[in-house]
């Protein structure tokens, strides 16, 4: 075997990676041809294309920004009833759920966007010290060029186009490529999209694999994607190539403990609706419960109870619980029950993606459906029998996206969030962290990387450019710092570089010694304090007062 087909074994072993639980096997991107295939030309050419667009410097105007997140306003509200039927027909989504869920989640990152653009993209002024004291010193958000959004089915529209929202915000051009999976709404945002936004600066592409391996062989500016932990490390090793950041927002097993000290009834129905929406299809549900096995009883009977309130004595008739994306991810959750103790729902119908709600009992930790992420409407309860060993639990395991905690003593609370590390926490809830806009969110370690949301996303897609505006006057001032060095002039280093520069103090303090100038060039030119001479003393200090007050 030569060293070219040695190497190419190698690849295609590091490769096997891409054979993630959520999906297929996907190609190898290490074997890709070398010679320019007609897709890669194709993305050269939209990837060109909006770099051009970009380079005009539209962007940079905020009013065109502004306009922009209208119009994508505009489209949220002119389609609604296009994107319910796409959501409807890729998940099974109902009207209500669709709107709660992807297009109220739009309206609300948009319009915080353009109420406060004009504000985030100001220049942020740093405190000085006393050698910049007459300096401008500020940090300026600057866009960062072409990104490349990648967004994943489960929601997909809030997970590719939330993104977006803070890129266009942050002035740059975007690439949109929306999951493959999630097919309808991916065809729809391929239509629609050009009707409202700047066709040359925000191209969709859509396709599956190939097409997005085409892609991230282009050069990019940052590229932010939504999806699983094992792609995600395709996306990082493709990014490498041209030192593009990323920004991963990824998955993993989200804990929820329940102490015995807290109101079953609320935690029941507090978990069964943020495990259960979308089908158990959400990347910041519960993936399972922790908790003493003395509650285990309660708790499943409590959720039983719960489960038929909300979706009916049978969830396959209730207009309010989605399917599974596929059957690929059907036959992936039927293989996780396998072997468990189904202590509710476990019925399930194929020709329909249907799977009923489901819970698991006594639970061991190493079963297959505790080895990876569920993603599926199956809860598995494991016995810890303390708050320590659920820590060590966690602990013991890579970070996830989510925490949860239910227990009524604050103590407990801050503890496990104090001992352990994960994306982001609810306490006595799930899921409402990612509703506050405020908050980051995003993962940490196997979760992912980078943060966004509100102003984190204007944040994740501009370079905080750091600006200093230098005086040309007190030359003096810079003897210090040019040689020949002296100990003296460390010493000034020092004083002038260690101290903080503060108006209101350096006022004070220097007008002591302004008073002693007056007072010489008084007895100098032997002024009379009085009438003109008061009158332009009394001025210089009130114009030196209003400078540094
Ligand atoms: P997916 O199959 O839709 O893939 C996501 C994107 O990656 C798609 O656009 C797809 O084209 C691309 N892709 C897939 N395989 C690729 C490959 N080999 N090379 C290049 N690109 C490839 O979505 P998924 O990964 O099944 O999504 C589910 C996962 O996403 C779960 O782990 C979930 O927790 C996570 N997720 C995370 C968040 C978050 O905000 N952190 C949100 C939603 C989903």
């Amino acid at each position: 075997m030569t060293a070219g087909g040695v190497v190419c074994n190698i690849l295609q072993a590091v490769c096997e990676l891409c054979h993630c639980h959520l999906r297929g096997p996907a190609p190898c991107i290490h074997s890709r041809p070398s010679a320019p295939s007609a897709a890669s030309e194709i993305m050269e050419q939209i990837v060109e294309r909006a770099r051009k667009a970009f380079a005009t410097g539209k962007t940079r105007s905020l009013d065109f920004r502004v306009q922009q997140l209208q119009a994508l306003k505009r489209m949220f509200t002119e389609k609604e009833e296009d994107i319910k039927k796409a959501l409807k027909a890729d998940l099974n989504k109902n009207d209500i759920s669709s709107y709660t869920y992807e297009i109220m989640g739009m309206f609300g990152e948009i319009n915080l966007a353009l109420e406060k653009l004009s504000e985030w993209a100001a220049p942020r002024h740093v405190e000085k010290n006393l050698i910049t004291m007459r300096d401008e010193v500020y940090i300026q958000y600057e866009p960062l060029g072409v990104v490349l959004i990648i967004g994943a089915w489960n929601y997909p529209i809030v997970v590719l186009l939330q993104p977006l929202v803070g890129a266009i915000a942050a002035g740059n051009a975007a690439v949109i490529k929306p999951s493959e999976v999630s097919e309808n709404t991916a065809k729809l945002l391929e239509k629609v999209i050009p009707q409202y936004l700047d066709k040359e600066l925000y191209p969709v592409v859509n396709g599956g694999i190939p097409e997005t391996t085409e892609l991230l062989s282009q050069r990019f500016d940052h590229i932010f994607y939504t999806g699983n932990t094992n792609v995600g490390k395709i996306i990082m090793s493709a990014a490498s190539k041209f030192l593009t950041p990323v920004t991963l927002e990824l998955g993993g097993k989200s804990p929820c403990y329940i102490d015995k000290d807290c109101d079953i009834d609320i935690a029941s129905r507090r978990i069964t609706w943020g495990k259960f929406a979308n089908c158990g299809q959400t990347c910041i549900a519960p993936d399972y419960i922790l908790c003493d096995k003395s509650i285990q009883g309660r708790l499943v009977e409590k959720i039983k109870e719960t489960i038929n309130e909300f979706y009916g004595d049978d969830a396959k008739k209730s207009p309010d619980y989605e399917r599974i994306i596929n059957k690929r991810h059907f036959k992936r959750l039927l293989k996780l029950m396998e072997g468990e103790n189904i202590v509710i729902g476990g019925d399930n119908d194929e020709s329909s993606c249907y799977i009923a709600p489901t819970v698991l009992a006594d639970v061991k930790p190493d079963s297959k459906v505790m080895q990876e992420e569920i993603f599926g409407p199956l809860l598995p309860i494991v016995s810890v029998g303390s708050l320590d060993e659920a820590i060590e639990f966690i602990n013991q395991r890579e970070k996830p996206l989510a925490l949860y905690v239910f227990s009524n003593n604050k103590k407990v609370i801050k503890k496990m969030i104090a001992a352990t590390s994960s994306g982001g926490v609810t306490a006595n809830d799930v899921i409402m962290h990612f509703t506050v806009i405020e908050l980051p969110f995003g993962g940490v370690g196997q979760s992912g990387m980078g943060a966004y949301h509100g102003k984190h996303t204007f944040e994740t897609f501009s370079h905080k450019r750091a600006c200093l505006i230098k005086s040309l006057a007190m030359e003096g001032m810079n003897q210090i710092r040019y040689p020949p060095f002296t100990e003296k002039k460390l010493g000034w280093a020092k004083f002038l570089l260690m101290n903080k520069f503060n108006k209101k103090k350096m006022g004070l303090l220097l007008l002591p010694v302004l008073a002693v100038i007056a007072a010489i060039v008084i007895k100098k030119y032997r002024w009379k304090l009085t009438g003109r001479g008061l009158q332009l003393v009394l001025a210089f200090q009130t114009f030196f007062l209003s400078k540094t007050a």
